[in-house]
């Protein structure tokens, strides 16, 4: 026997010797699913398959590297450097440059990403004089992207009632022709976006039987990594890619199927088993990742879902510790007994950064993670997303408070002057920037008086350009007469920012929205601490201070051994020895867009079971009482999922006494009226009532000005005179802190408190202190 062979238990090792026909690995998380694939490539070029001849799908590109460098670790790395493994997409782009004649494209092609998608939508809508209130850009999009994921082309989509009777009742009975110009212009432009990589492929090989012929030759071994999240027009490729020799190797675990909202298809497994009547299943039960909590806590969760094959997964793992359930007050102080954690566990345990990751729902709850873990030097690493501060739609609102801060400001200008669409469009924005070039001036001089500098603007143009004038004097204004947060939430909704994003109702377009909502929020956070230290609120002091977070940040060093911080969208197939997973709660995890029907409720727990079942030795959930939103705090319940683990396998833990199971009287719990009864699938757990707190309060609020930090009608602050030395109190932002001194009189009384974020000194009167 090979020796690579007796790193496999039996079961593994049938899988990976078995390579002719079709063979379907279906099993848990962590049973060894990408290594029988990777020892399975390298046993087929220990037997002399050339590597040309393999085909190998993984889900990431980070993957497919870590694949490689394995195999290439057991036979040899120039054999895997030949092999064609790579994603979806890359394979086929790969595959796509080579037979790009086949389909009148140049083999230099272009890809375009989503905003270079958005933007032609935008003008073919433009161009046909569509409303683009009715045809919002992001939604046709998706439904075009829809339409390219089950292979429906323009024309097809045009002559099929169905599309256009569903079309018709979202009032949008234009979007087949839509299509049709979009395909056709991007055609001319040479560009494919990311759909048409997978459609194109499907049409190559059903339309060119030569070519399919040659692929169908070429690979005679075909593998896939995380099965259960490929779509139909992926399933079809492999399906036609293996018609001949029929020897596929699929992998995968239905209950991890988690891109169901990108057209992932479970029902892939059921045709595998349709298509290769005589393919071989291979069960693997046996988890080598994660302790026995960690297994028996992620099995009772998922046990909880109807639609599932049904598995068993078991460790022989130590028994390890307890799942740690940790309540937070508030997302602040969630941040910081996060990041305390880990620096105690480095610490006491001589863990490195890379031993821990962070994993949260939405990308949005990265900032307040940043920030705790940037005050106690900490490096990381977001991984799937840029850092907050880097992200488009962030750096588009800072762009606007910069320009208001001041216009002269270039770069923030040519970033936002036509940043929602205001027809300004580059011939004129060069004309423009060529002028102040040669007179040594900003653009902003330039635009108030472009015939002083020979620039010639029609009237039409020029009309625009004083319109934009005067909403950056508007928004000085604004920012000269009230503190940041209101400056900027006016900025934001004025500028036609805020309803551009909202109005984008994709995931990316839900999630770019959300961060402004964030950026909000941090504003608020800013102005709220200004307010109890006595600083100044003002916008330009905010901009000033980001301006240095930016900087600090770009003088990380890059070979630094980091923490990880990820969606738990993008943390599939990896694993951490201690994990920390953040925002358990009703409305974010699982979100409040799945509530409607039991399907997406089931998604979001097989989310929830890939964010469990990537820790090895320990797993920390956190959920916070309270958290911002749109500036106001919103009562927070913990996520039904908290209370579906069996309580066997958790352990609650606070520093207030607070106890998981029962509830002081009168002690802040939650449940959402009507939600799962908790506490059920445990014989341990004895039935306690649990009071529920009102779950809604209002999504916005509309702040005035001098009004605190919006309030939570639940909170009830002490009077300032009530605060002594030595207590302990609850800010609404800051959580649990403990006053070290007091000093100063009447309105002019301060409190030194220590927080878990670090010590603040605060003027009572605007703190809202309440004692616990
Ligand atoms: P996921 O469902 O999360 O993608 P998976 O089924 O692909 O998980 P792997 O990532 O292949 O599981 O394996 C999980 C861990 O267990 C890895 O660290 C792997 O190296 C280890 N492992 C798997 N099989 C064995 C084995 N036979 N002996 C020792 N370690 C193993
Ligand atoms: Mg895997």
């Amino acid at each position: 026997m090979h020796d690579y062979l007796k790193k496999l238990n039996e079961a593994q090792r049938e899988a990976v010797v078995n390579t002719k026909g079709a063979s379907l690995v279906i099993a848990g998380a962590g049973s060894g699913k990408t290594r029988v694939l990777t020892y399975r490539i390298a046993h087929l070029l220990a037997n002399g398959v050339p590597p040309y001849k393999i085909l190998a799908l993984t889900f990431t590109n980070k993957a497919a590297r870590e694949m490689k460098q394995r195999i290439g670790e057991i036979v040899g790395f120039e054999h895997a450097s030949n092999l064609w493994m790579g994603t979806f997409h890359s394979i086929f782009a790969r595959i796509l440059r080579y037979e790009s004649a086949y389909l009148g494209y140049d083999s230099n092609y272009t890809i375009y990403d989503t905003s270079d998608s958005k933007n032609l939508i935008k003008s073919i809508i433009k161009e046909k004089k569509l409303d683009e209130k009715t045809y919002k850009p992001g939604q046709i999009l998706g439904r075009i992207s829809r339409a390219k994921n089950n292979l429906i082309t323009p024309s097809t989509y045009q002559n099929n009632s169905t599309y256009y009777s569903t079309d018709e009742a979202h009032r949008v009975p234009y979007t087949g022709q839509i299509y049709a110009a979009y395909m056709k212009r991007c055609k001319i432009s040479g560009a494919m976006d990311f759909d048409d990589l997978l459609l194109n492929t499907n049409i190559l090989l059903r339309d060119h039987k030569a070519v399919l012929e040659k692929y169908q030759q070429k690979f005679d071994y075909i593998l896939v990594d995380e099965y259960q999240d490929t779509n139909f027009a992926q399933y079809l490729i492999l399906k036609k890619l293996a018609e001949k020799h029929h020897n596929i190797c699929v992998v995968g675990d239905d209950s991890q199927s988690i891109y169901a909202f990108r057209g992932a298809k479970i029902e892939n497994i059921l045709n595998f088993q349709k298509d290769y009547p005589e393919m071989k299943v291979f069960k693997l039960e046996h988890n080598y990742r994660s302790t026995q909590n960690i297994v028996n806590a992620a099995n009772s969760v998922i046990a909880n879902n109807q639609k599932q094959l049904p598995k068993k997964v078991f460790t022989e793992n130590d028994e390890g510790e307890k799942i740690g359930i940790v309540r937070a007050i508030t997302e602040v102080e969630e941040g910081h007994l996060i990041a305390n954690s880990i620096q105690e566990k480095r610490l006491n345990e001589q863990k490195k950064f890379s031993d821990f990751a962070i994993l949260y729902r939405t990308n949005a709850q990265s900032r307040i993670l940043e920030e705790a873990l940037r005050k106690r030097n900490i490096p990381y690493r977001i991984y799937g997303g840029l850092s907050f501060y880097q992200r488009k739609e962030i750096k588009d609102l800072v762009g606007y408070l910069r320009m208001t801060i001041n216009p002269n400001d270039d770069e923030a200008l040519k970033r936002i002057i036509n940043y929602p669409a205001r027809g300004i469009g580059s011939t004129t924005m060069s004309k423009l920037e060529s002028a102040a070039t040669a007179n040594g001036i900003s653009i902003w001089q330039v635009l108030a008086a472009p015939q002083n500098y020979g620039v010639n603007i029609n009237s039409g143009t020029t009309k625009k350009l004083q319109g934009f004038i005067i909403l950056v004097q508007q928004f000085t204004e604004l920012a000269a007469n009230n503190d940041a947060y209101d400056a900027a939430i006016q900025i934001a909704s004025n500028s036609g920012l805020l309803k551009d994003l909202y109005n984008d109702k994709s995931p990316e377009g839900r999630s770019r929205y959300e961060n402004i909502q964030e950026l909000l929020n941090g504003i608020k956070d800013f102005v709220s601490n200004a307010h109890e230290e006595g600083t100044d609120v003002k916008l330009h002091t905010y901009i000033e201070n980001i301006a240095l977070l930016t900087d600090m940040d770009k003088n990380k060093d890059e070979d630094q051994e980091r923490i990880t911080l990820m969606t738990i969208h993008s943390a599939k197939g990896l694993e951490f020895q201690h994990l920390y997973i953040a925002g358990l709660e009703e409305g974010l995890f699982p979100s409040s867009m799945s509530m409607e029907s039991p399907e997406e409720i089931e998604e979001e727990r097989r989310l929830f079971y890939v964010a469990l079942t990537r820790a090895e030795q320990t797993a920390s959930l956190y959920w916070c009482q309270s958290r911002y939103k749109w500036g106001s705090v919103e009562s927070k319940s913990p996520s039904r999922f908290l209370k579906e683990l069996d309580q066997a396998y958790i352990e609650a833990t606070s520093d207030d006494n607070y106890s998981f199971e029962n509830p002081e009287p009168g002690q802040t719990h939650f449940r959402k009226p009507g939600s799962q009864p908790a506490f059920q699938n445990s014989s341990t757990r004895k039935s306690g009532t649990i009071k529920s707190r009102n779950m809604r309060q209002p999504m916005r609020s509309r702040p005035t000005a001098n009004q605190g930090p919006a309030a939570d009608p639940n909170f009830t602050p002490d009077p300032p005179e009530n605060i002594k030395e030595g207590q302990t109190v609850i800010h609404q932002r800051f959580g649990r802190g403990e006053i070290t001194r007091i000093e100063g009189e009447g309105t002019n009384r301060k409190a030194s408190v220590q927080f878990a974020s670090g010590r603040k000194t605060l003027l009572l009167r605007f703190a809202k202190l309440k004692v616990i």
